[in-house]
């Protein structure tokens, strides 16, 4: 069974879900005011391997991943560059999804916005006012913290605390420092929706509860997000449903930071903290084995050095899957997948799960230039399982590799067979010149793109 670390709990516990089979969950995403930047990669990641293994065990995922087009940040990016903000917002939304197909994310099953749930959030802030969990004051409504008496569950700390270790804000209508915001008055300009406490908008950690509970419904299985997220944010979201009466969700989970090499790096790189750099400069499957290869509990550092060696790993892969093809049909080997399945059951191992992944790519690998192709095929066939169980794309086909290109491996093959080893190396040298990569491999010449 699928253990996990739960926030809320401080422990590993098993993933137990409210029906057997089928997994709801959800992910806070983006509040899209910029292109997605390394940290945005990693919880997608981290959350669409999860999802992704989920699946592969044979469960449904219903999967709910929210869009935040309404926001602090959003209003002042348009407002500086004089554009509007909803279509501003829907702009930074096609980036996203652009680079999250770029990087093999699949789809939410639901993708709700924050400005489609206005009159749901609305009606939820109108409920906790009502029943005293929430108050007005002269620029919005705020949420009573103290009502919930397990406040600072997801924070890990006492409400007291936390009430002693917030900073001290000029609001002095906020009756704890604590208190957070459900509805922020308008001010002259900004983009506004009608309410009982005025025109004005939903503050950002009520969105996630209204649409998380309409999508998924009462104690729908686990939340997850950036470990950023735990505190406020979720802590708020859980709070606010607390105080509603409403089951939350059963299990927290959390992905750690992405630390980025400094100064060096940038000058060499640009802007590497962005997300389409790193996709744009190296395979782009590469941020997936990166994050693959580090516990998602783990902070990961991305560098040049890591990226490229991720891209080289790849490469080599690719050229097993290629050589694999070629194998027998057989059966995936069931115990390297037995082996795959525990790491993975044990709180995402997935280091563990890589390692396994290397280490049964490198036994097939054995037994092909052993011949012993049965084998082989089993290896393979488990290699190839758990690389699509957590989305990690194999190239089996060479893909855009020219005729002429092709042609010329197989000269070289040939050149080789009859031990013509000049004649051999200069048909490589000029396939390297052409801008390929050329590989020896137990079944003669491979060439890919460099
Ligand atoms: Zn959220």
């Amino acid at each position: 069974m699928l253990r996990l670390f739960d926030t809320a709990k401080g422990e590993v516990v098993p993933f137990e879900t409210r029906e057997p089979g089928r997994v709801s969950m959800y992910v806070c995403g983006p509040t899209v005011y910029g292109p997605p930047h390394l940290g945005h990669g990693r919880f997608s990641l981290v959350f669409d391997v999860l999802r992704r293994y989920l699946l592969w065990r044979g469960n449904d995922v219903v999967y709910v991943s929210n869009i935040t087009d309404i926001e602090d940040k959003i209003i002042a990016r348009a407002a500086e560059q004089g554009v509007d903000p909803a279509a501003f917002a829907l702009e930074q939304e096609a980036v996203w999804w652009e680079v999250m197909d770029g990087i093999g994310v699949m789809r939410p099953t639901h993708d709700p916005h924050a400005t489609a749930y206005v009159p749901e959030m609305v009606a939820l802030i109108e409920r906790l006012v009502a029943s005293g969990a929430a108050y007005e004051t002269s620029d919005g409504v705020y949420f009573r913290a103290e009502v919930v008496a397990d406040y600072g569950l997801l924070a890990r700390q006492s409400i007291d605390s936390l009430r002693a270790g917030a900073r001290v804000e000029a609001n002095e209508e906020k009756r704890s420092p604590i208190d957070f915001a459900l509805w922020k008055k308008a001010k002259p300009g900004e983009p506004s929706w009608p309410s009982p406490w005025g025109d004005g908008r939903p503050g950002w950690h009520t969105e996630c509860v209204v649409m998380s509970l309409d999508l998924l419904g009462e104690g729908f299985d686990l939340h997850g997000g950036g470990q950023d997220l735990s505190f406020p944010h979720h802590e708020n979201e859980r709070a606010q449903a607390v105080a509603d009466g409403k089951r939350f969700s059963t299990h927290w989970v959390h992905n750690g930071f992405v630390e980025v090499e400094g100064e060096k790096m940038s000058k060499s790189l640009g802007n590497f903290t962005n997300l389409s750099d790193l996709v744009a400069q190296f395979d782009p499957r590469a941020y997936r084995l990166l994050v693959l290869r580090a516990h998602y509990r783990s902070p990961i550092e991305v560098n040049v050095a890591s990226a490229s060696d991720a891209s080289a790993a790849l490469a080599r892969l690719d050229t097993f899957a290629r050589a694999a093809a070629r194998l027998p049909v057989a059966l995936p080997d069931d115990k390297v997948l037995a082996s795959f399945v525990a790491a993975m059951d044990d709180d995402l191992d997935t280091p563990a799960a890589m390692a396994l992944l290397f280490d049964t790519v490198r036994r097939a690998n054995t037994a092909i230039d052993d011949g012993r192709l049965d084998e082989a095929a089993g290896l393979a066939g488990a290699a190839q399982e758990i690389a699509r169980a957590v989305g990690l794309q194999l190239h089996a086909e060479a893909g855009e590799i020219p005729d002429d290109i092709a042609a010329l491996a197989r000269a070289r093959d040939e050149a080789r067979a009859a031990r013509d080893w000049a004649r051999a190396d200069a048909v490589r040298d000029e396939v390297q010149a052409a801008g390929y990569v050329v590989e020896d491999t137990p079944s003669g010449t491979e060439v890919r793109p460099a």
